[in-house]
């Protein structure tokens, strides 16, 4: 097979893994210049926020795991590829030289064994980092079970590392995914997060200490190939954040691939609208102070399709609400829907000032249309009148009644 079909087979196999924040379109070339169709190519923001391209591919697809959602799992009979060390290096030069790309995102399927697998990411590094020096941004996988030893190496050589959790709960891994354990995944997450800390303190100290996942880790949850619930999912993903320092948890609607009695039949389209609201809820616990417990509860263990969490929340809670803007604290002003970490600052900035009416608050990047029916300034009512909640809800949610989700 020559280089272009591998990448063909290799990019194609890695458009299922997420934890990159990539995005995807079906544009093919119409007779101009460019593909948008073509081989992996996804998108990463740099820390000064500048967005770059990367080359998204695995090293081989030729698995020895069966995990029973993956289409390169063993049993499958589907094309192999797998690039050599070399071959993808250079490749990623000739990218990187024609400005195709600016870095690379490096997943792999388990090759032969996950030592030999972390070896032969290592010899992509050391030759794109070495020979070639290139310094451009790198995501690669630790694959779980791999000698330490090795994780350590291929973490002195790229800028983010991510351990795939995949399901949210040792039961649905296991029968999922038999190979793979819990207890290995998070023994790799907690070597990142170590030497992560590690490096980061002895780079205070030292002006050359060699960096260590600068980047930090990142990991990727499969959603609706089980019947997990959402309020799962989001203790998994609070967890995570917490014990291993986790950058980001990204989140994949499963695509239905494999046939299985165990798994949404083929023809089940993802779950996407649970996938944006799993995103909002992520962003209610990194940003906003919340904890999966108040977005969800064992009565409501599912995202509401209608409603982002945050105004579903409020909804349920409407007892807490009017907030009055010019006393709350800013936590209390992050909790009112419509009202974000920057309008919160600016409300606290103004009110030092004079407390801030009606007309202010519009002023203040606030989005006045939600946050109306949570708030009083200076003790006004800032909507119309006073709603209940299903007047709320049918004003916020103009659809059709509530989707209840599937179990997938
Ligand atoms: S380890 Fe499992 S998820 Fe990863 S490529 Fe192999 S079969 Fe797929």
């Amino acid at each position: 097979m020559d280089t272009m079909t591998k990448l063909e087979v290799l990019a194609g196999a890695a458009k299922y893994d997420v934890s990159c924040s990539s995005s995807g379109v079906s544009r093919g070339n119409q007779g101009g210049i460019g593909n948008a169709k073509s081989f992996g190519i996804c998108h990463a923001w740099s820390s000064d926020g500048r967005c770059i391209s990367l080359l998204k591919t695995l090293l081989s697809n030729d698995c020895v795991y069966n995990c029973r959602y993956c289409i390169n799992r063993r049993s499958n009979d589907i094309r192999r590829a797998s690039f050599s060390a070399r071959e993808l290096a250079d490749l990623t030069i000739q990218f990187y030289r024609r400005n195709y790309i600016e870095g690379l995102f490096l997943s792999a399927a388990v090759e032969v064994s996950p030592d030999y697998t972390m070896e032969k990411i290592i010899q992509v590094l050391t030759l794109l980092r070495k020979k070639y020096s290139f310094q451009g941004y790198i995501h690669v996988k630790a694959i779980p079970g791999a000698d330490p030893a090795l994780i350590q190496q291929a973490g002195l050589l790229a800028d983010r590392m991510s351990v795939n959790i995949e399901q949210p709960t040792e039961q649905s891994l296991r029968r999922l995914a038999p190979q793979k354990k819990l207890t290995v995944l998070h023994s790799s997450m907690q070597q990142l997060k170590e030497q992560i800390r590690a490096h980061a303190e002895e780079s205070r100290r030292f002006r050359y200490a060699p960096r260590f996942v600068p980047a930090g880790q990142s990991t990727q949850m499969i959603v609706g190939a089980t019947s997990d619930s959402d309020l799962i999912i989001l203790q998994a993903t609070q967890s995570l954040y917490q014990r291993f320092n986790m950058k980001r948890v990204y989140f994949s609607a499963y695509v239905p691939v494999n046939e299985d009695s165990d798994l949404p039949a083929p023809a089940t389209a993802p779950p996407l609208l649970r996938e944006h609201r799993l995103y909002q809820s992520d962003w209610l616990l990194r940003f906003y102070h919340y904890k999966a417990e108040e977005i969800l509860d064992p009565v409501h263990a599912y995202l509401d399709a209608e409603l982002d969490p945050k105004t579903a929340w409020a909804i349920r809670h409407l007892d807490l609400f009017p907030v009055e803007i010019n006393r709350a604290s800013y936590e209390e002003l992050l909790r009112i829907p419509g009202i974000g970490p920057k309008s919160a600052l600016r409300i606290i900035s103004q009110r030092r000032l004079a407390a801030v009416s009606v007309e202010e608050v519009k002023k203040l990047g606030v989005v006045f249309k939600r946050a109306q029916y949570f708030m009083t300034c200076k003790g006004v009512y800032a909507g119309r009148r006073p709603l209940d909640p299903a007047t709320i809800r049918r004003i916020m949610a103009p659809g059709p009644a509530a989707v209840q989700p599937t179990l997938f």
